[in-house]
């Protein structure tokens, strides 16, 4: 399956490129039928190493040797780790992120993670930003693990930052109310739009620590929980049992 975006249907793509040819952008809106309207400050997908949540500089400290960076958006991460003098080759399926990324002199390619003829040896695959996101649902696990498992050397790790979504069910007595004939609680259904362009619906992932842990066992791979954020965030590493 090879599943990159095409320009016209590519906001975020889109704004990414405005942003990084006119030092501006207009609105990023995010939709979905669980929220409310959601807007993505473009000018955030241009941070660096120190906007960066510590999530994310702990991750970019410890990553090393060949690293890949997965969901590369603007290139900030693999931009940072250059800074820190560490090599990384980033993919997007977005052709004008990685226009952009190649601009600002990231080695870039538009890429689908879950590609089968993608194929390289990493130590480290990076993930940011709610990278779980990426895996999509939790019916896509299996092959998460699949992908992980070619393009990691021995030893190698993943470093993936996820959401434990559980504080939007909170009822007043701080029980959890959760529909358990639903899809599993930290799947979304997303869309954005940028200007006049609109972008197809599509799945993202916050995985909770425990539900992580049960699929990376159940698929050869240990978790490690490496640091814990403000807002139910957390990073993790995962590396073969
Ligand atoms: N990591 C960046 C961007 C996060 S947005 C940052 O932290 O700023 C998520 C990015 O993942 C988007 O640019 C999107 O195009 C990309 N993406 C989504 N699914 C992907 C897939 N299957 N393979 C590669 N990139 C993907």
């Amino acid at each position: 399956m090879k599943n990159v975006l095409d320009d016209c249907k590519d906001p975020m793509g889109a704004a990414i490129y405005d942003y990084y040819k006119n030092g501006k952008a207009g609105k990023l809106r995010v939709f979905s039928p669980d929220f409310d309207e959601d807007e993505i400050p473009v000018k955030e997908l241009f941070r660096d190493f120190g906007q960066m949540s510590q999530i994310e500089q702990l991750a970019l400290r410890r990553a090393q040797g060949q690293i890949l960076d997965v969901g590369a958006g603007s290139g900030c991460h693999s931009l940072a780790l250059k800074e820190l003098g560490k090599n990384s080759k980033a993919i997007d399926i977005s052709g004008l992120a990685v226009e952009v990324m190649r601009q600002r002199g990231v080695d870039a390619s538009v890429t689908d993670f879950f590609d089968p003829s993608f194929t390289g040896t990493f130590d480290t695959i990076i993930m940011l930003m709610n990278g779980a996101g990426i895996i999509g649902n939790i019916g896509n696990i299996g092959n998460f693990f699949e992908r992980v498992d070619k393009l990691l050397n021995d030893g190698g790790v993943v470093l993936m930052d996820s959401s434990d979504l559980k504080y939007l069910y909170e009822d007043e007595q701080g029980g959890y109310v959760f529909n358990l004939a639903g899809d599993y609680y930290g799947q979304m259904k997303y869309s954005m739009k940028y200007k006049n362009i609109q972008g197809e619906p599509f799945d993202w992932l916050y995985i909770d620590f425990d539900t992580l842990s049960y699929y990376s066992r159940k698929y050869g791979y240990n978790v490690v929980l490496l640091h814990e954020g403000e807002h139910y965030d957390f990073l993790v590493e995962l590396s073969r049992i």
